[in-house]
């Protein structure tokens, strides 16, 4: 097996298990590999720290598969691993009786470069490394085997493949897919999960909670969801008794999806939800203009800064969305508020909001600290990357 030697010193953030070896900590390759295949990480004097997967297209060089440095990475390891994070979903009191379930996290996982989100008889996998790219066949076997679902579909087209120099994947890996539309039950509403044209996996699991959170405080309010993608949030509203719901997004094809959920939970009040196809950024100054009021907003946007580089421009966008939010807020309105981007920690976005709330002539309070549900954790060495990070406030 090749040797990734490290340059003296720059084991530290692997002694505290983070699992990611930069090529500016690199010195040499000692022997051959390809993408994907496995090396020996070593310090500068050749002590064994950590068996990775080698990626030399990408800035992140080597990920950590394992800190034992005696253990055989093969279809055995695969199968150990999944069916180990399984487990830990299944175990996880909160998680009881979900049929929507991120199954496999990444690096919190042991995992890096694996998504895998169970949709009640399916699961979708993402590999995004060079090395989770290498053991496809081993990961997926070792789902089906974890799960017994009845489907494994791939959605490895993420942009992040292109850093690694992996081509786009899609497509059934295995089994079929059910005929007619995916469908989860989440919290008591039936949602659609376009596995194979929707965002990402196709959903947001990772907003599970906060969906529930609105539901909770939308009673007899006025609610403007932005970036509603399938409705989400808006049917949660809508279930908790909201006087009445305006959903926007730019997505024509997501509003027809939203507006196909409503459709499939009969009891809630259709009439009260309205639908907008627009760019939030207008939309929040045309309401204004309109002289509209709400008591409830959630600003849900997708990521404005993927990396640290982007984040003053990211953070001039989220300030203008949440100043134009809180102008639009009666006396004692609320303002759900997140962000997903790596670019953006939780202090910047914290003091953004702050900001705006500020400038917007409010005074806000923090109600709730949200962050993402029980099946998106973070490793405890690994940074918090693009995780969810939101604030519920309520204004005076
Ligand atoms: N809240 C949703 C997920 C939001 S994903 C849920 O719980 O499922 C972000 C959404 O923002 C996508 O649907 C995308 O179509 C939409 N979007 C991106 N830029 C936009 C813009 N400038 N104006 C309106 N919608 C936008």
């Amino acid at each position: 097996m090749a040797r990734l030697i490290l340059k003296p010193g720059k084991e530290r953030s692997l002694l505290r298990r983070h699992p990611w070896v930069f090529a500016g900590s690199v010195a040499a390759l000692d022997g051959r590999a390809r993408a994907g295949d496995t090396v020996d990480v070593c310090t500068a004097d050749g002590r064994v720290l950590a068996r990775a997967a080698w990626s030399p297209a990408s800035q992140i060089r080597a990920r950590v598969w394992s800190f034992d440095p005696e253990v055989v990475i093969d279809h055995a390891f695969f199968k150990r691993k999944v069916a180990e994070a399984v487990a830990r979903r299944a175990a996880h009191p909160l998680l009881v009786g979900q049929e929507g379930v991120r199954l496999i996290h990444g690096e919190s996982d042991g995992l890096p470069g694996v998504i895998a989100d169970r949709y009640g008889p399916v699961v979708v996998v993402q590999l995004t490394s060079a090395g989770a790219d290498k053991w496809r066949e081993a990961i997926v076997g070792a789902l089906v085997q974890a799960t017994g679902c009845v489907a494994v579909y791939e959605r490895s087209d993420s942009e992040v493949r292109g850093l690694e120099g992996l081509p786009p994947v899609a497509g059934c890996v295995f089994g079929q897919l059910p005929e007619g539309p995916l469908t989860i039950v989440e919290n008591g509403l039936t949602l659609e999960v376009d596995a194979v044209g929707g965002h990402k996996t196709g959903f947001y699991l990772d907003q599970r909670d906060n969906r529930l959170l609105t539901r909770h405080l939308a009673a007899g309010r006025r609610v403007l969801n932005c970036f509603c993608y399938t409705g989400g949030f808006s049917l949660q509203a809508l279930a908790g008794g909201a006087a009445e719901v305006l959903s926007i997004d730019s997505s024509a094809p997501a509003l027809a999806a939203a507006q196909r959920n409503l459709a499939r939970n009969p009891a809630l009040d259709a009439a009260r939800a309205q639908w907008r196809e627009d760019d939030v950024f207008q939309a929040l100054r045309s309401l204004r203009a309109e002289g509209r009021k709400f008591d409830l907003i959630v600003l849900d946007p997708p990521k404005f800064a993927p990396s640290a580089a982007h984040a003053e421009r990211a953070a001039r966008a989220y300030k203008d969305i949440n100043l134009l939010a809180f102008r639009l807020l009666d006396p004692g309105g609320i303002l759900m508020t997140y962000s997903c981007s790596g670019g953006v920690g939780v202090e910047l976005f914290q003091k953004i909001v702050a900001g705006a709330a500020v400038d917007a002539g409010v005074d806000a309070r923090i109600i709730d600290r949200l962050s993402a549900a029980a099946d998106h954790p973070v490793g405890l060495a690994v940074p918090e990357g693009e995780y969810l990070k939101g604030l519920a406030c309520q204004i005076g």
